[in-house]
């Protein structure tokens, strides 16, 4: 059974968060973007841009690393998250995809903590009931399964709407 008591559900914005990660909602150009994207960069400063130009893109569901540059933080993973287009197109395996990714990529850095924002929640439309289970699964099952050393996972939510919905998933899951 997988420690539900190293997972917290916080509202606020993620650029004042303080996490060895921090990962970014990214889109699959990975440079820049509104939301959470545009804070993140804003917060970061300049040099993330042009670390991140050298990718010259990412796929949906997949994962890149950068350092936090101004953050409170060692490493940014930048994921691109579905955009929601009816739920006809794998929405809901890319974005367990995206946490995936990033799971993997912060245990390969070896660190403790990482704190997520609501992926695909907000431009990209994911109806946020469904993406809340999504994440709140996905991480609490590839951690159970994956060797590991994180001890704290943030999930960071801006809203109190976003915030709401998280906590009712995870009562479900949790009961
Ligand atoms: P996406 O394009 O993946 O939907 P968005 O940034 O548009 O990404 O929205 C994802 C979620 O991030 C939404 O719940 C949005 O309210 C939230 N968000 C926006 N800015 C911040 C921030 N500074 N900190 C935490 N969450 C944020």
């Amino acid at each position: 059974m997988w420690d539900w008591s190293k997972l917290s559900i916080v509202r606020g914005d993620i650029t004042k968060q303080k996490a060895d990660v921090i990962v970014n909602a990214a889109n699959v150009s990975l440079l820049g973007g509104g939301g959470v994207d545009g804070a993140i960069h804003k917060a970061a400063g300049p040099e993330l841009l042009k670390e991140c130009k050298k990718f010259h893109g990412c796929p949906t569901g997949e994962a890149r690393v950068t350092k936090a540059y101004n953050l409170n933080a060692e490493y940014i993973i930048h994921t691109p998250g579905p955009i929601w287009r009816g739920g006809f197109f794998d929405e809901e395996s890319l974005l367990r995809k995206s946490y995936v990714s990033s799971l993997k990529k912060a245990i390969e850095l070896k660190v403790k903590s990482i704190a997520f924002p609501s992926i695909s929640t907000g431009g990209h439309k994911f109806p946020l009931d469904t993406a809340s289970e999504i994440a709140l699964n996905t991480i609490s099952e590839f951690l159970n399964s994956e060797e590991n050393e994180i001890e704290n996972i943030y999930i960071v939510c801006k809203s109190e709407d976003t915030f709401n919905q998280y906590e009712e998933s995870k009562r479900k899951l949790v009961g």
